[in-house]
């Protein structure tokens, strides 16, 4: 691959301290620490952050509901959030416990005295829902009351779920106070608000370099065609995030500092790790590249507001950033009342972390697609690939090394080819090495479909190399045992190479496949252009298991009693 080492930073969004990890996030972090892996697998000075973001009025409310503050309700998250994450082997370089953090409040202000001096700032004086109970201004998601359109009940104050409208919640007729009842009242209140337009032609200018992939372009081609408008940043107190530092009892609406929480956490970081240095990663002029994973729900934040924040206050913008659909459970979305909310925690319970790691892989591409977890296909596709083609061909070829051979492995000799049908294994070793870097190609594009495709036909040909060579049949013959040896030697390196084209997404079978071979170092793609010959191996015991499907019944159990208790 690539000669020169390259410096990268990936980021995931900041995940919402305010409830559990559950399957659909993971479509995010899996791909991201896919991504991660392989560029650390090719010698890239690659840094994989996160953290949670803390700010904002759901985790306000739900710190109240508990008795608890907001900090202490971040903080018992995080813990989870730590184990759910090493659960699923998503190994971050750093995950920030909260952005509500002196180094971030420090770049929130950097930043806005920036846009202040930029004179990117204005204020307007708004009118907005308050409920009078609570002493609280309510997000249009706290109002709740009767669609104008259809006058369907009970419905959010932005949209309709019965009709799909989507309004301001002063339209909502009979509105009520989602946390207390009350009917609220309007009330005007002085709000900041970050000149976005100003920054129209810089933004064009940016996304039509190739910054988002063409789906969301398009999608952000419409928004400029409406007009971008001014975008308020600022929400009264009672509000968990940082005041505004020029604005007694305003403070700074999440959106604002949660992205540049990304630079907190390097920041936090770097006061660890001497080797690293923020500014060359944040620095107008950086070279290092750095890529921001998203779902599809936050395009607007990431794509117009995060680079105009960062131009008006002298950073560097994003190299890329890779936009991914949603998780839908058998062909619907996961929902609660449905019961189809599968928490990380719960999955981690009966299945392998490898499996989803595996089943998403072969499902991910570039593109803002949905993907679907469909269970069954679950079970079939890891038993038939993972076991069935990947695992077998050690399981084939071990027993006979140790059997025979003390646990030693031969050499490929072109003489030992039997038969017309069959191959040379020099070449199919060499067939492998070259897949490697049509296989790295796919990694490095996010064509992570592609590359598990990839792989899965290279294992049918190991597959095809042994039941052509019968080494059971030859076996039979003392004379020809040397012939054995160098069938499953042919065999082991294979999957050796497999193991480490997999080793992106399978990060701990990996690590055990290179105990069982015993090999020097931990496999790279550099480091494994030449095969193991007259090498000790290790016995060979079982790697993955089979999925049994009552441990998708048990889970799918847990899901819906969790659901009930909700
Ligand atoms: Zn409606």
């Amino acid at each position: 691959m690539s000669p020169s080492p390259r410096r990268i930073l990936i980021t995931t969004a900041l995940p919402y301290a305010n409830g559990a990890l559950h399957l659909g996030h993971l479509v995010e972090y899996i791909q991201a620490d896919i991504w991660a892996r392989f560029h650390k697998l090719n010698g890239h000075d690659c840094l994989f952050i996160s953290g949670n973001d803390a700010h904002g009025t759901p985790i306000m409310i739900s710190a109240q509901k508990r008795g608890i503050t907001p900090e202490a309700l971040v903080a018992a998250v995080h813990e989870e959030r730590i184990t759910d994450f090493a659960g699923f082997l998503v190994d971050f370089d750093y995950f920030d416990a909260t952005t509500h953090a002196p180094e971030n409040q420090a770049l929130a202000n950097q930043i806005y005295y920036a846009l202040r001096d930029n004179k990117d700032i204005f204020t307007r004086e708004i009118a907005q829902a308050f409920d009078p109970e609570k002493q609280l201004f309510l997000p249009d998601r706290y109002v709740k009351g009767d669609c104008p359109r259809c006058g369907a009940n009970d419905q959010y104050g932005d949209n309709c779920e019965a009709c799909g409208a989507t309004y301001a919640p002063t339209e909502l007729k009979n509105p009520v106070s989602a946390l207390s009842g009350a009917t609220p009242i309007q009330k005007h209140s002085l709000h900041y608000f970050f000149q976005l337009e100003k920054y129209t032609d810089a933004l064009k200018k940016w996304i039509n370099s190739g910054k988002l992939q063409p789906q969301i372009a398009n999608k952000l081609a419409e928004w400029f065609e409406v007009g971008l408008q001014p975008w308020d940043i600022s929400r009264d107190a009672p509000y968990f995030g940082f005041e505004i530092p020029d604005a007694p009892g305003k403070y700074f609406y999440v959106w604002l500092d949660a992205p540049i929480g990304y630079m907190a956490s390097l920041k936090k970081l770097c006061a660890t790790r001497k080797d690293i240095c923020f500014d060359d990663y944040w620095k107008k002029d950086s070279v290092a590249e750095l890529y921001h994973f998203i779902g599809k729900d936050i395009v607007y934040f990431h794509a117009l507001f995060w680079p105009a924040l960062l131009m008006g206050s002298n950073f560097r913008t994003p190299s890329a950033i890779f936009t991914h659909g949603f998780l839908n459970l058998n062909g619907q979305k996961m929902s609660k009342s449905r019961g189809t909310f599968i928490t990380a925690r719960d999955y981690l319970t009966h299945l392998n972390p490898e499996y989803l790691r595996y089943y998403f892989a072969a499902k991910l591409n570039s593109h803002v697609e949905d993907i679907d977890l469909n269970l069954t296909d679950f079970v079939q596709r890891i038993n038939a690939d993972l076991i069935g083609k990947y695992i077998n061909i050690a399981s084939r070829c071990a027993g006979f090394i140790h059997k025979f051979f003390a646990g030693k492995l031969g050499e490929l000799t072109a003489s030992s080819i039997r038969g017309e049908l069959n191959q040379d294994p020099h070449v199919l070793y060499q067939h492998f090495i070259a897949a490697g870097e049509v296989i790295a190609k796919h990694y490095e594009q996010r064509e992570f479909q592609h590359a598990v495709r990839e792989i899965m036909a290279l294992a049918d040909l190991a597959n095809q190399y042994i039941a052509d060579q019968q080494p059971w049949i030859v076996a039979k013959d003392t004379a020809q045992l040397a012939e054995v040896q160098t069938i499953c030697t042919a065999g082991l390196n294979l999957f050796r190479l497999l193991t480490l084209y997999l080793k992106p997404i399978l990060p701990t079978t990996a690590l055990a496949v290179e105990n069982f071979l015993n090999t020097p170092e931990p496999l790279t793609w550099q480091n494994s252009q030449q095969p193991l010959f007259n090498h000790l191996i290790q016995p060979f015991k079982p790697l993955l298991q089979r999925i049994d499907p009552e441990s998708i019944n048990a889970l799918l159990a847990d899901t819906s009693k969790a659901t009930a208790t909700l």
